[in-house]
């Protein structure tokens, strides 16, 4: 999985922090973007955000490229209806053999499991190669093609909805696939807009508790976690 931050809002802390302030200052906003300084910026994100006032981080917006991830990982991630999506065609892009596929951990390191895995891929690709050689389309041809298929994405988010993902999918209790791509974002979005994503990932760091409930991790410790994400930070 290759998961990059290839574009963002220019000074995206400077534009939400003069968004912020033009609610409450007799002065346009192009004139406070003047006046302002990233760390009086970021010293305005952190107030406003701690009132609870998270729209004015929907000024800014990030865009990622997911590369080599699955179907299971993008099924799961456009489910996030405040982004934006474009993902590769199985209408047009051919499948071929293995490198077309992920592997999960849990499967590769259990060695029959990894041989009937490759197997089933290599009888799929086969059978898939055949649908098109009998010039069925490709578009009815990956009706076959299994959850494992790879494929890249590019994702657009705003600074709130990023934040509303990382809640979710930093969360131990989600899929391992999404969850290792949210860290990634996450630890590239600190790097470029660290007081809008500071206190960012799993809900428990800004409640104290799971919001799972019943469903909650039991190994889960909120302290090392709050922790380990306080480390990114420092990334
Ligand atoms: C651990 C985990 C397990 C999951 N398991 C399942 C499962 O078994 N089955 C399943 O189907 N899904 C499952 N999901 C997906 C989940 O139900 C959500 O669809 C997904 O996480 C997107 O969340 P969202 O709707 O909050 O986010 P977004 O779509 O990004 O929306 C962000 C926020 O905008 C607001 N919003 C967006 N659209 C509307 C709307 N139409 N009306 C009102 N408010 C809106 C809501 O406040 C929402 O929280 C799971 C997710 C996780 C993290």
């Amino acid at each position: 999985m290759k998961v990059t931050l290839l574009k963002y809002t220019p000074n995206p802390e400077l534009l939400c922090a003069a968004a912020a302030m033009t609610s409450y200052k007799d002065m346009g906003t192009s004139k406070m973007l003047e006046k302002l300084n990233l760390e009086k910026a970021r010293k305005i994100i952190r107030r406003v955000m701690s009132s609870g006032h998270y729209s004015v981080i929907e000024h800014a917006s990030f865009t990622f490229s997911g590369e080599g991830v699955s179907r299971t990982l993008t099924h799961q991630l456009v489910r996030h209806r405040i982004a934006s999506f474009t993902q590769q065609s199985q209408r047009y892009v051919r499948y071929s053999a293995l490198e077309h596929y992920v592997k999960p951990l849990s499967v590769l390191e259990n060695k029959e499991a990894a041989r009937i895995y490759d197997a089933t891929l290599l009888r799929i690709s086969d059978t898939y190669q055949k649908l098109l050689k009998y010039e069925i389309p490709k578009e009815d041809a990956r009706f076959i093609l299994p959850n494992a298929a790879k494929t890249n994405i590019l994702i657009t988010m705003n600074g709130r909805e990023l934040r509303h993902f990382f809640n979710l999918r930093c969360c131990i209790r989600s899929q391992w696939e999404i969850r290792r791509m949210a860290m990634e974002m996450l630890r590239q979005a600190k790097r470029v807009a660290p007081a809008i994503f500071e206190n960012a990932g799993p809900s428990c760091i800004k409640l104290g508790y799971c919001p799972e409930g019943a469903l909650k991790d039991p190994t889960c410790k909120i302290a090392e976690i709050k922790r380990k994400f306080s480390e990114l930070q420092h990334c």
